[in-house]
């Protein structure tokens, strides 16, 4: 496609330690399973930011996208998060006692939680995987039980995704009813929004419970890229695949 070809050029910059990253221009690059293309049935090419993310995304690599708002970041992590959550073995983790959920996506908002929740939901379900939302400004309670419960197979779902706000997260940690510890997806939406409302520790409290970066995947997303935002990425991530959409005059 020479035409989302050239757009990419002149929008997309991608800088990586090892070369530039080919992006997916097109969705017949992207070989993953039939239940999760049939998501981009009505797209007709993917967004500079999913082309440049799923090449590194899908090979484990750590990405952090610079993008502006609309721009398709859902599907950029959402593919390669169920992906990885579809190969792993993880499923039969409730035997052994260890917790089901290995992604985590942190968003700043409840309505940004609540819709990549929903995302997420229809992606996993062909799959067997559910998701659970948690945010502030509602009660508690069902929240601490869908995570208690998240172990269980429930109409043959498996609870594998949280995605949630930072203060709520750390709560329900706190209160012992969120175990991160075989988190090794993690998605930090919006970055530069949470750590504009106050986030910051919240955020590496929650990070620090999940795997260590050597065995974690770790994707952030942010409109901009302030001094910040580069401090969050270099402690949390492992030479990350750098993503620029739109200006690169950041
Ligand atoms: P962002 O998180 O970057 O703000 P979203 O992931 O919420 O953007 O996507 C914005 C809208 O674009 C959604 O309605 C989504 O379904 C749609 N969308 C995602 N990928 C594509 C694509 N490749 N082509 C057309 N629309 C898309
Ligand atoms: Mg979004």
């Amino acid at each position: 496609d020479d035409a989302l070809e050239a757009s990419l050029e002149q929008t997309a910059m991608v800088v990586d330690s090892e070369g530039i990253v080919t992006p997916i221009v097109n969705f017949s690059q992207l070989s993953v399973p039939a239940e999760l293309s049939s998501t981009f049935a009505g797209f007709k090419e993917p967004t500079p930011i999913q082309a440049c993310t799923w090449p590194p995304a899908l090979e484990g690599r750590d990405v952090v996208g610079i993008a502006e708002t609309g721009g398709g970041k859902t599907l950029a992590f959402g593919i390669p998060a169920l992906v990885r959550l579809i190969n792993s073995e993880s499923k039969n983790s409730s035997k052994s006692g260890k917790s089901t959920v290995s992604t985590l996506v942190v968003a700043p908002t409840r309505e940004l939680a609540i819709q990549t929740h929903d995302t997420l939901t229809a992606l996993g379900k062909p799959f067997g995987i559910a998701s659970v939302a948690v945010f502030g400004g509602v009660p508690k309670d069902p929240q601490v039980r869908m995570l208690k419960n998240a172990n269980k197979v429930k109409d043959g779902l498996t609870t594998r995704i949280i995605v949630g706000t930072p203060g709520r997260i750390l709560d329900l940690m706190q209160e012992g009813a969120c175990d991160l510890s075989e988190v090794n997806y993690l998605v930090l939406d919006e970055a530069d929004r949470m750590l504009d409302k106050g986030f910051e520790n919240d955020i590496r409290n929650i990070i620090s419970s999940t795997k260590p970066s050597a065995e974690r995947q770790t994707m952030m997303f942010s409109a901009t890229w302030p001094e910040a935002v580069r401090r969050l990425a270099s402690t949390f991530q492992r030479s990350p695949v750098r993503v620029t959409v739109g200006s690169d005059d950041l």
